[in-house]
């Protein structure tokens, strides 16, 4: 079925395409001029080295639009606090704890959630990609497949074919739907503060050593993708848990 341009739409300015600690303001409006070929708008920049620039503004040709209204961050959290879905960028599967998925899988999966909520692509610093703290705070990775003798490409040619993906995930309504809600990322945030207390509480993890138990938590839960009500059973139970 050919989608309506008005879902399309919606679902195109449903997706943040955020660029962590960007150091060449070349490549932020290269990123600007690509998600604006392929339909996209919501630009966002976490600590960006050098923006505003005349550098950026002569990279993104007509897409200044862009530019103009960017949304500039002091932190990852800040970027996808509102966001359902949140996808990770890398050239290197192995390293990352994360189910990953193919440049096309991530087209559909990207543009069949942004149907009904926001949802954000992020991309790492030009030297040293994304750090560990970002990446456990996203749900999947994307790996753009390259040749493994170099696989490592231009950020904002990797955002150019990502973004392509996504256009050609939103032409037709083979992009799958899922009638689960799920939580937004600041409500995760909260469900795992909630959780560590109730753990510090009861004496499973220690405060001053807490080791490694959360982190193990946010991987169980990152992989059960808990849907909005599954979240409130969790919150009520913990809070009853408290009362006991
Ligand atoms: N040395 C860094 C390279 C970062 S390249 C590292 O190993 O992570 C800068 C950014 O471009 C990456 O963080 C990622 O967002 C994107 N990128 C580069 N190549 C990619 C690929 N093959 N697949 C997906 N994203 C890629």
């Amino acid at each position: 079925l050919p989608t309506t341009d008005f879902v399309k739409a919606t679902m195109l300015s449903n997706i943040k395409i955020v660029l962590i600690q960007t150091f060449h303001p070349g490549n932020i409006g290269a990123a600007a001029r690509a998600m604006k070929n392929m339909g996209l708008s919501q630009l966002v920049l976490v600590n960006p080295v050098d923006f505003p620039s005349e550098e950026a503004t002569s990279r993104a040709g007509q897409a200044t639009d862009l530019l103009e209204n960017v949304q500039v961050v002091g932190s990852l959290e800040e970027a996808i606090s509102d966001c359902s879905l949140v996808v990770a960028t890398s050239a290197r599967d192995r390293s990352i704890p994360l189910p990953a998925l193919s440049a096309r899988e991530a087209g559909v999966k990207l543009s069949g959630e942004a149907k009904k909520a926001q949802v954000a692509l992020v991309f790492g610093r030009e030297r040293m990609g994304l750090h560990n703290s970002d990446i456990q705070q996203c749900h999947m990775q994307v790996n753009i497949d390259a040749n493994p003798v170099y696989p490592v490409l231009n950020i904002s040619q990797a955002i150019q074919i990502l973004c392509y993906e996504i256009y050609q995930a939103s032409e037709t309504d083979k992009a799958e739907y899922d009638e689960d809600e799920y939580p937004l990322h600041r409500e995760l945030e909260l469900f795992y503060q909630h959780l560590e207390e109730t753990l510090a509480g009861s004496g499973f993890i220690n405060e001053s050593h807490p080791g490694q138990a959360m982190e193990h938590f946010r991987a169980l839960y990152r992989k059960a993708r808990p849907t909005k009500k599954e979240l409130q059973l969790l919150r009520g139970s913990l809070a009853a848990l408290q009362k006991s």
